[in-house]
């Protein structure tokens, strides 16, 4: 061998042994001692070993139950308790909204915007949120981004994505740069199958007004039930589900009827609508960590303008009880936040806050680390792959410092975090 080759040998092995994550000669890690909660309230086991072999968990059981083979990593989780990473159903990771924050994004390219999500991205791993469900961002960045951390070219969550919004002329972010209108059935079926066949598994439709935009008041149905009927139908015969921004109780049970498949937000959601969601089995993302008191600093930092404050301020009571409502009817509760995952928010993050805020509105905390895990999976339908710590599962682990079922507090201090057997976080 010639020395060039021999030092370019030396090259490569040294590139490989900085950038590539963690592997070892029998591509297995044991995450040994710590505790894993159970989904299902029963006992937790103690003093585990949680074996993963590739992407998936090939094993689970009390320390010396599961045979652990030689070579393989270790990771002393002993102290902390091992949860299935978090999952977020309401994320735009290009979010921009009005103020300073939309000044500065003014006129953003979209590789700017693609890098920013990217970055976006990587954050929402670190913050423990293994899974993300994209409910409108723009230019398709979304889906490069989706196939680009499929094929381990960005570090990111699992991403199901409704790719671009359908909004109607006139409503809810019918302003916004870069945004697509839509009126009439047609228009929106075809908006719909567009989306389909550039790879969206979620169709999302916005049947009232939002806070974010000026587009029609929060509680009016805008959107009108031939639209609602037309978008939802075209859908459902491709296998994708529909989702729809909705404040108004009135257009959320029209929909509702026509068998739309999740509401997001629900601010002005009364019981009956309710009830309704619960006898069809529609669910709902509340995204409650918007319109609360915690979220207040970053509304500052963003730079919103007062109509905006005044907007978040007048729906905050009715959001707050239309949760209550709703988890009192035993309503289907995915947790989302539409904020990034990792935002910062009443020291922890969006996420750990918004599941805190489930407790605070009724929900145990088993109940609440559930809507962030198991109950979303069998939304999302990936209930077979993620969702719970069970060998054959994709190994998408997260360990806390505490019990998670005893005091839904223990999410804000996210130690590990594991994606499909790589570890991305490790501060045990
Ligand atoms: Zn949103």
């Amino acid at each position: 061998m010639s020395i060039n080759r021999a030092l370019s040998s030396i090259v490569v092995l040294i590139l490989f042994t900085v950038f590539v994550p963690a592997a070892n000669a029998a591509g297995a890690t044991a995450i040994v001692g710590g505790t894993v909660v159970d989904l299902e309230g029963k006992a937790p086991i103690e003093n585990a070993v949680i074996l993963v072999e590739g992407e998936r968990i090939a094993a689970i059981g009390k320390s010396g139950s599961v045979e652990i083979p030689d070579g393989a990593e270790q990771i002393d989780a002993g102290g902390a308790w091992l949860i299935p990473g978090l999952m977020n159903m309401h994320v735009h990771l290009g979010l921009v909204l009005p103020g300073k924050m939309k000044a500065e994004l003014h006129n953003e390219s979209e590789a700017a915007l693609a890098l920013r999500m990217a970055m976006n991205a990587r954050d929402s791993l670190q913050a423990g949120v293994t899974t993300i469900r994209l409910t409108g961002d723009l230019h398709h960045a979304d889906l490069a981004l989706m196939r680009a951390i499929n094929k381990g070219q960005a570090h990111g969550p699992r991403i199901f994505s409704a790719g671009q919004p359908l909004t109607i002329v006139a409503g809810h972010g019918s302003k916004k740069e870069g945004r697509k209108k839509f009126s009439g059935p047609d228009e929106l079926v075809k908006g719909a199958r567009t989306q389909i066949s550039a790879g969206a598994k979620w169709i999302k439709i916005a049947i009232s007004g939002g806070i974010a935009t000026d587009g029609g008041g929060l509680a009016e149905a805008l959107m009108m039930p031939e639209e609602i009927q037309a978008v939802i139908d075209a859908a459902h015969r491709f296998g994708v589900k529909v989702t729809a921004h909705s404040g108004s109780p009135v257009a959320t049970s029209i929909a509702v009827d026509y068998g739309l498949d999740c509401v997001e937000h629900g601010y002005f959601l009364d019981r009956p609508t309710l009830k309704k969601m619960k006898e069809h089995g529609t669910w709902l993302v509340p995204t409650i960590v918007v319109s609360q008191p915690a979220s207040a600093p970053f509304f500052e930092r963003i730079g919103s303008p007062p109509w905006y404050l005044k907007r978040r301020e007048s729906a905050g009571k009715a959001h707050w009880k239309a949760l209550e409502m709703a988890i009192e009817e035993g309503v289907n509760i995915a947790l989302g936040t539409d904020q990034m995952p990792a935002e910062p928010n009443d020291g922890t993050t969006a996420t750990a806050r918004e599941a805190q805020y489930y407790v605070e509105a009724g929900m145990t905390p088993l109940e609440a680390l559930r809507s962030a895990t198991i109950e979303t999976a069998r939304m999302l339908e990936a209930e077979n792959e993620i969702g719970t710590l069970e060998p054959g599962k994709y190994a998408d682990i997260v360990a806390v410092d505490g019990d998670p079922t005893q005091d839904i507090k223990a999410l804000r201090n996210i130690l590990l975090v594991m994606k499909g057997g790589k570890v991305y976080r490790n501060k045990l």
